[in-house]
């Protein structure tokens, strides 16, 4: 499915760093559930789980219920995608 797009500030948890519930070391990135995990360790889940339940936004598949993409903006100029 490859990379998920995690720009938001949201996935970023300025409170401190949690035990990542892939790799077990310390991240300050959340996922969309609150979960801590690393972006590239939620990329790596959504790889080896294809028949995961899908997130959809509009019709587009961003990847996992449990880790999937920022849905995309429309009206942001600063170089959201
Ligand atoms: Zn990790």
């Amino acid at each position: 499915m490859g990379l998920l797009n995690w720009g938001s500030s949201q996935h970023y948890d300025h409170s401190g760093n949690c035990a990542c519930t892939q790799c077990g070391k310390p991240t300050p990135m959340r996922s969309h559930g609150g979960e801590p995990v690393h972006k590239v360790c939620a990329e790596d889940w959504n790889d080896r789980n294809p028949s995961a339940s899908r997130h959809q936004h509009d019709g587009r598949d961003l990847g996992t219920s449990r880790y999937h993409s920022d849905p995309p903006r429309k009206s942001r100029k600063d170089g959201a995608r």
